[in-house]
């Protein structure tokens, strides 16, 4: 059979007959480091699926035992479906039924891997990712061991990229875990560690890596019966169907509404109606894949792994050196930036020294670190490793064996130039200085070095902890290898590094504090706080722009709004509620009330739907606008840069793609 398998000549899929008859396939893109289902690695699979229909099935002789299907690459078993191909694929205009085809072909393969799984024992050993068509196909398969490793991971990220999982996923998750559970990593995209996987049922056996070989061996023997889903699952899935799905639907609907994200929505009427099969009628298939949200996702997708892929190129220096490993990282500052940058880079597994005037500062930040590593790891020994790498330095020790050194310090120039004058004989002549200003020219904080080349701005976001990306402020003098070992470090802590050019707000700061304003103006013309984040909800943005205001602090917004804005007169409200010290949330009043950290509604909405959709779309006028010229003005490189900034610094509208893509789309629709 041997023989006949390899005349086959597939490039992507290794085969091999053991001398128990199990048939070891091993998925191994040729020339990729990461495995995808490209539409040729598909097209083997079918071949090799066809092979084993004709040959070893439609046969009476024995000749396998069962197959293990297993990926030796470093990166996992597989990234799933090729999204380069499939966004290609949404360029052309017929995408929506080019993409079913797509959709299509691959429900078909996957449900006849089902088939012979039935008749044959079939396992997936998953060490690494598992994500999308991936894990689709493990699912397919009839056994999935899952490798105790901390790479391994299974997801259906498909949602948020405004597509569904087509290949059984809603039909085979469903069926192994449960309505409930199912639909739960399905809608949110969420990930699964292999512990996590093993619980929930995804995973019929956890196996440390050095046994997960002979495990899948003996699930191949044994070939135990199926666990049937418990009474209760049935039921749910069974004469309850209609009531989960009005359950369900209402828990999307407080989420998300359905014109922005139909994905969600869609993901769920394929199970009501077709038990996850795409290909019974087209309706439900156009209504997510045809949606401009899709295209836009699938975008927004691309920008970031683009952002992502800024990292992976400055792996060398711009002198073709290889940059120093960066290990340990030293924050000056553990307020409220610096406390989680310091957590952050310990949760990514690096070294930190974290340094303060106030000790009981570092002291908060100790007691914090414990309960966001808990969150992240199960595993109690890695706890106590992960937290052992946080260290208190108040006297800044480490300053002098750091590969980084960021300071997060007091906005205020004189102390930011004090510390960087002191630190800059101490640390080495290696190591990369970085500032997190908000407001302060590169520049004028470098005057407090001897070697004004070697500050780089790295602006991170608050919350630290949720906000992926990081702008990476090139002033007038910075050394470009000090640049790109920024950007590396960035990829290292898997942030995503925004390059931008010194300039006043830098480009996120700088397209939101005129949207602030703007509509703090509309407050001054007589539109309630509530209307207006109505508004800008309903229209897609996660947090109405008075709200933000009230969160960042109107003391902030009034400084940050003066050194912004030379012209354009502030905003009364804020001027006045900012003499009244009513400063947002911080003060528990500001334009709205809060108690408890929550905000207190006090005035009912005045505008009706369409009244709500003009003010939205002027108000944000100012934001696309000051984008368009910052890209002009050459702060940000490209136009792609500039929405892939706006979207994960600000939260704008993803399923919009961006500001500049919104307002290019509304002229093509205005044509
Ligand atoms: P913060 O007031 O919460 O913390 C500042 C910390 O710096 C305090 O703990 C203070 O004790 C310490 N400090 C002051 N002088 C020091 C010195 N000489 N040596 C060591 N520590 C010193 O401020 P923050 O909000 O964390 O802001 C820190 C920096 O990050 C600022 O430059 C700010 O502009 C920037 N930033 C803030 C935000 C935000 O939303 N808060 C967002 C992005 C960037």
């Amino acid at each position: 059979m041997l023989e006949k398998i390899e005349s086959l000549e597939l490039e992507h899929w290794k085969t091999s007959l053991d001398s128990k008859t199990i048939m070891w396939i091993e998925l191994c893109h040729k020339g990729k480091s990461t495995n995808t289902l490209s539409s040729s690695v598909m097209k083997e699979l079918d071949i090799l699926v066809s092979f084993i229909e004709k040959e070893v099935l439609n046969t009476n002789k024995k000749i396998c035992a069962g197959i293990i299907f297993f990926s030796n690459q470093p990166s996992g078993f597989c990234a799933g479906a090729d999204v380069k191909e499939f966004t290609d694929v949404a360029k052309k205009s017929e995408w929506a039924q080019a993409s079913l085809e797509i959709v299509t072909k691959g429900w078909l393969l996957y449900e006849r891997i089902e088939k012979i799984s039935r008749r044959l024992p079939t396992v997936a050993k998953v060490k690494g990712f598992c994500f999308g068509g991936g894990f689709e196909f493990a699912l397919a398969c009839k056994f999935i061991v899952a490798v105790d490793h901390d790479s391994t991971s299974f997801s259906l990220p498909e949602v948020k990229l405004g597509i569904y999982p087509g290949w059984g996923g809603i039909k085979r998750l469903p069926q192994r875990i449960g309505i409930f559970q199912g639909m739960s990593l399905m809608l949110s995209g969420k990930f699964l560690n292999a512990r996590k996987a093993f619980k929930a049922g995804v995973a019929d056996v956890l196996a440390p890596e050095r046994t997960a070989d002979l495990a899948c061996e003996r699930l191949i023997k044994q070939n135990p019966k199926k666990k049937d889903l418990s009474f209760f699952n049935q039921v749910l899935a069974g004469p309850l169907k209609r009531l989960v799905c009005i359950f369900i639907k209402n828990n999307i609907k407080k989420r998300v509404k359905e014109r922005h994200y139909p994905a969600p929505f869609g993901i769920l009427d394929l199970w009501k109606y077709h038990n996850g099969n795409p290909t019974v009628e087209t309706q439900i298939h156009n209504r997510i894949v045809g949606s401009p949200t899709a295209k836009n996702l699938l975008r927004v997708y691309q920008l970031q792994e683009s952002l992502k892929g800024l990292a992976k190129k400055y792996t060398k220096g711009s002198d073709g050196q290889v940059p120093p490993i960066l290990n340990h990282i030293h924050v000056i500052g553990a307020g409220t930036m610096g406390g989680d940058i310091a957590i952050w880079c310990v949760l990514k597994g690096l070294k930190v020294t974290l340094q303060d005037v106030s000790t009981s500062q570092i002291a908060k930040i100790l007691k914090k670190a414990p309960l966001e590593v808990k969150r992240k790891f199960g595993n109690k020994y890695k706890q106590m490793k992960i937290c052992d790498m946080l260290i208190p330095d108040p006297s800044g020790h480490g300053i002098k064996k750091a590969d980084v050194i960021i300071e997060a310090a007091t906005e205020n120039l004189k102390i930011k130039q004090e510390i960087f004058a002191k630190i800059e004989n101490d640390a080495m002549p290696t190591a990369l200085l970085c500032s997190n200003t908000s407001s302060i020219k590169i520049e004028e904080i470098a005057k407090g070095l001897k070697d004004t080349s070697r500050l780089v701005g790295v602006h991170f976001f608050n919350p630290v902890l949720r906000m992926p990306l990081v702008e990476i402020i090139k002033s007038k003098n910075c050394d470009q290898n000090f640049f790109d070992l920024a950007i590396n470090f960035t990829g290292k802590i898997k942030k995503l590094p925004l390059p931008v050019k010194s300039s006043p707000g830098f480009l996120v700061n700088a397209v939101l504090m005129p949207y602030l304003l703007s509509a703090m103006r509309t407050v001054d013309n007589g539109i309630s706080p509530e209307d207006i984040d109505s508004a800008m909800v309903n229209w897609g943005m996660p947090m109405g722009p008075i709200e933000l205001v009230d969160t960042v602090g109107l003391d902030v917004c009034l400084a940050v709004g003066n050194t912004m804005t030379n012209d354009d007169p502030t905003p009364i409200c804020l001027k006045d509620l900012n003499q009244k010290d009513h400063l947002g949330k911080k003060s528990n009043r500001g334009f709205y009330k809060w108690e408890k950290g929550k905000k207190v509604k006090e005035r009912k909405l005045k505008l009706n739907d369409d009244e709500q959709r003009n003010l939205a779309e002027n108000l944000i006028q100012p934001l696309i606008n000051r984008t368009s010229e910052l890209v002009t003005e050459g702060i940000v490189e490209s136009e792609e840069m500039a929405d892939a900034g706006v979207i994960f610094g600000t939260g704008f509208a993803p399923f919009l793609g961006g500001p500049i893509n919104f307002s290019k789309n509304k002229k093509i629709e205005s044509l």
